[in-house]
């Protein structure tokens, strides 16, 4: 019989134990042990149905367990200590009170907006895909650790991101599933009338989209969600936050629309709400939400700015990461199709941000062609500081967005680099955790830098632990692979195997990420015979789990797939090898603390840092990898091995060395050392290497570090940057007059003569002084206006400086430039000067793309 209607019996909360549901609100608990286990133990078979989702599970408990719970003196007082912990947390002044702002009052000027299209935080929250948002989430959770004054932005999905499984033949198939808002960690802002707080974007066609704010607690954290499935609303409108990269170019336009744009106006509007400063660093964690700096350009424009003066404000206050290394990474759109979004009346002032003159805006982003609007540079047009996600990364984008900069060399164009890092609370397993407390105590270590008690942790310590996470690993795959084989349509009764595939004492090789061509799946697979003589060497055996999504549009991606799913279904190596489907936040947790190496083989450089072997690292798995990413700047022989790159074009015979490489270090280093065992039994080469890496290389890997990286270098600046124009209101114009006049004067600049003295016949003995004299030319500029620099350095393969230093040239009585230095490395050195525009509020000598050379 088939129901009428369904309606939902939910258990009351006793008032007694009402503290969970704000302990459940607050997402501090999924980073405390203590908190969860709470959870668990109210009642451990409706805990782990909801998904470990106490939001959910709450209403599903039993009526008679609650009250049961509800007398239990134990249970309550864990109740309460909990209670009383996440206070504390929540009150108490932290590193960056103490530390980051000590110097310029409480937040030191600073309070920071933070914009995603992704936050990883928790799988009861699934508005993520992969690295991207959980290096979100990462910083939010250590950005409440440290106290850094962060409100953050992001889009509530009505769709989560989806689940993958696998047909027959090992093609990857799709599930979307819908949240449900009552289901998920969120809960609406209520404005001053108890009514949800919405704002609103306007569409072409006069179409207002209302979009409803919700906050999930991040534990210091607010993360605000925007939301267009709001019931006044037309269709088309409540589709926009339907799913996560879903849709076509439109689609992300809106939603890029709704992220950036409303996403201003929602910050502003709940910082007004609960009476916090409105945010003065805006934080673009990617392009996708540039069209918050349009925002605010607009909204200085509306208080009567012009459009230059109001781009310097907003770049002042304004920080950019980039996250990818490639082109084919960034978001480019048809900049006709921006346009009929920005000026739906074609009238050139935009109906979607009152009084921002469209052309001028768009110019922010349109490639050379007129054609294409490319969001990466709007984001570095947008913001004073930007940063690429590793020390190569920063370096390969600084070479790609060179001509955003010209006549400056690559070194100097004005990208830096903060490495990224990893939450520890989040991805450190229970067991490694214990092992850390016992040698550094139980201490906040998040700004604790010196690890090296680490080194203390005995062979067995260490065997014992990751014997344990080895066989939680092992038994979560059989589960899956077992799963997975119902699915694809096998019958239970012919999958008795899978409860022995793996072996819990085979050295294990994990490798899950997103599965995009460059990151290379199959480069294990280049010599499958090969491969299937390491995994099946009977005295020395290796296993290998795999996991990781495919973007559903990626066909090569699932064609990788199927190829690594397909040579795992072969019966003679399927219980040395598993896919594990539906890679998400709680499958990695268990994937990566139980796999003895992390494998990672992009092509170099194009993994822009790869966040999956910094959670390897911190659980005292070994890191296995390519020069890439986070590893070029950390690879130790001492603390893991290194694929080297071929230095060849040709991708098929790169590909092919580099798997050479891979199996060669795998057979003759890796699977002998971990194999090895010492007169105790115990692997004590295998855990020096171990100790190494948690010594060495786990303290530089937090998002700790991360976050205040991003304190020191950007945030506060920016925020001292952008306090110069509030504490001074004619400064954005004085500086834009001067922007102009020097533009208008630069033709006029030139150095005229350069003289090198104390030189005899072009050499010069090392240490003594020489001084170099220069005629330059200003023009109508005065002295104040510029920079005259010598750049010396070392002579390059292309006759061009390489890494030059600068040194600055002052005017002399007669007129002329100069300086007194000494060259004390040998060699043959380059010698020039030049001049570039110099005003306080200039960051960088690149800003402005000025500069004469001799
Ligand atoms: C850490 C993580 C990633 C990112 O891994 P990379 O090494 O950066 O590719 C992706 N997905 C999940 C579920 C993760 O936990």
């Amino acid at each position: 019989m088939k129901p009428l209607s369904t309606i939902t019996v939910a258990s009351d909360l006793p008032d007694a134990l009402a503290p969970l549901r704000d302990l459940a609100l607050n997402l501090r608990w999924t980073w405390r042990r203590q908190a969860a286990d709470l959870f668990r133990s109210l009642d451990p078979a409706v805990f782990a149905a909801s998904g470990e989702n106490p939001i959910a599970m709450l209403p599903q408990v039993s009526a008679g367990r609650l009250a049961e719970a509800a007398r239990d003196e134990s249970f309550l007082a864990r109740m309460r200590a909990e209670v009383g912990d996440l206070r504390t947390y929540l009150d108490s002044g932290r590193w960056f009170q103490r530390t980051a702002a000590g110097a310029q009052g409480s937040d030191g000027g600073a309070s920071i907006a933070y914009f995603s299209m992704e936050f990883g935080i928790t799988p009861t929250l699934p508005i993520y895909s992969g690295g991207l948002g959980i290096l979100a989430g990462d910083h939010l959770k250590s950005a409440s650790d440290l106290g850094v004054p962060l409100t953050a932005v992001g889009l509530l999905y009505q769709w989560g991101y989806f689940s993958q499984s696998l047909d027959r033949s090992g093609w990857q198939q799709e599930e979307y599933r819908l949240n449900d808002p009552a289901e998920l960690p969120v809960e609406p802002v209520l404005d001053g009338a108890g009514e949800q707080l919405t704002v609103s974007v306007s569409l072409p066609g006069g179409r207002e989209v209302a979009i409803a704010v919700w906050t999930a607690q991040v534990g210091r954290v607010p993360l605000l969600l925007l939301d267009t499935n709001v019931g006044s609303n037309d269709e088309q409108a409540r589709q926009i936050t339907d799913r996560l990269y879903g849709g076509d170019h439109e689609h992300r336009i809106v939603q890029e629309i709704v992220l950036g744009i409303g996403g201003v106006r929602a910050v502003e509007a709940y910082s007004a709400l609960v009476g916090a400063p409105a945010p003065t660093v805006f934080h673009l964690n990617e392009g996708h939400a540039g069209f918050s700096g349009l925002e605010r350009v607009g909204r200085r424009m509306q208080s009567g700015a012009g459009f230059s003066e109001a781009v310097a404000e907003v770049r002042a206050g304004t920080v950019f990461t980039t996250h990818t290394p490639v082109p084919a990474g960034i978001d480019r759109f048809d900049a006709s199709q921006l346009r009929s979004y920005l000026d739906a009346d074609g009238s050139g002032l935009s109906h979607l941000i009152p009084s921002l003159p469209v052309e001028a805006a768009l110019a922010l982003g349109i490639e050379e062609g007129g054609d294409v609007f490319n969001m990466a540079q709007l984001g570095f047009r947008i913001a004073q500081r930007s940063n690429g996600v590793a020390k190569l990364h920063g370096a390969v984008s600084r070479a790609m967005f060179q001509d955003l900069y010209p006549g400056f060399d690559v070194p100097e164009v004005p990208i830096g680099s903060v490495t990224n890092g990893v939450h520890r609370r989040t991805w450190i397993s229970a067991p490694m955790d214990d092992l850390y407390k016992k040698a550094l105590g139980d201490v906040d270590i998040s700004s604790l830098t010196d690890w090296s008690a680490l080194s203390t942790l005995t062979d067995h310590e260490l065997t014992e632990t990751r014997d344990g996470l080895r066989a939680d690993l092992v038994a979560m795959a059989r589960r899956h692979v077992k799963d997975s084989w119902l699915r694809r349509g096998a019958d239970e009764a012919e999958l008795a195997w899978t409860d022995h595939i793996l072996d819990p004492n085979a050295l294990t090789i994990g490798f899950a990420r997103r599965v995009s061509t460059y990151k290379r799946l199959t480069l294990m697979l280049s010599d499958p015979e090969r491969l299937k003589r390491i995994l099946l060497d009977p005295e020395r055996p290796v296993q290998i789990v795999v996991a990781g999504k495919s973007h559903p549009a990626d066909r090569p991606g699932k064609e990788f797939l199927q190829q690594l799913v397909q040579f795992a279904d072969d019966h003679g190596v399927r219980h040395r090898i598993a896919f594990l489907p539906d890679y998400d936040i709680r499958m990695a947790s268990v994937l990566i603390a139980g796999s003895d190496v992390w494998l990672n083989n992009p092509i170099r450089p194009e993994e822009a840092s790869g966040t999956s072997g910094m959670k390897a690292v911190l659980n005292g798995s070994l890191t296995f990898s390519v020069s890439d990413g986070w590893w070029d700047e950390m690879k130790d022989d001492e603390a893991g091995w290194t694929i080297p790159t071929a230095q060849v074009e040709d991708q098929a015979r790169r590909d092919a060395i580099e798997a050479d490489a891979l199996y060669e270090i795998l057979e003759q280093s890796i699977v002998p050392l971990f194999h090895e065992r010492d007169a105790r039994g115990m692997q004590h080469g295998w855990m020096t290497k171990v100790r190494s890496s948690l010594v060495k290389v786990a303290p530089r890997i937090t998002a700790a570090r991360m976050v205040r990286d991003y304190v020191t270098d950007l945030y506060l600046p920016a925020a001292r940057a952008a306090s110069a124009f509030v504490a001074d209101p004619a400064l954005a114009g004085e500086f834009t007059a001067w922007k102009a006049e020097v533009q208008e004067a630069w033709s006029q600049v030139a150095v005229r003569e350069v003289i090198l003295e104390g030189v005899q016949e072009g050499t010069v003995a090392a240490g003594s002084e020489l001084t170099l004299v220069a005629d330059v030319e200003l023009g109508p500029l005065r002295d104040t206006d510029v920079l005259v620099e010598a750049v010396l350095g070392e002579i390059g393969a292309e006759d061009e400086i390489i890494e030059p230093q600068l040194i600055p040239l002052r005017r002399g009585e007669d007129g002329r430039w100069a300086a007194r230095f000494a060259l004390s490395a040998p060699g043959r050195v380059g010698c020039t000067v030049r001049v570039t525009p110099q005003h306080p509020v200039l960051a960088s000598r690149a800003e402005l793309g000025l500069v004469t050379t001799a």
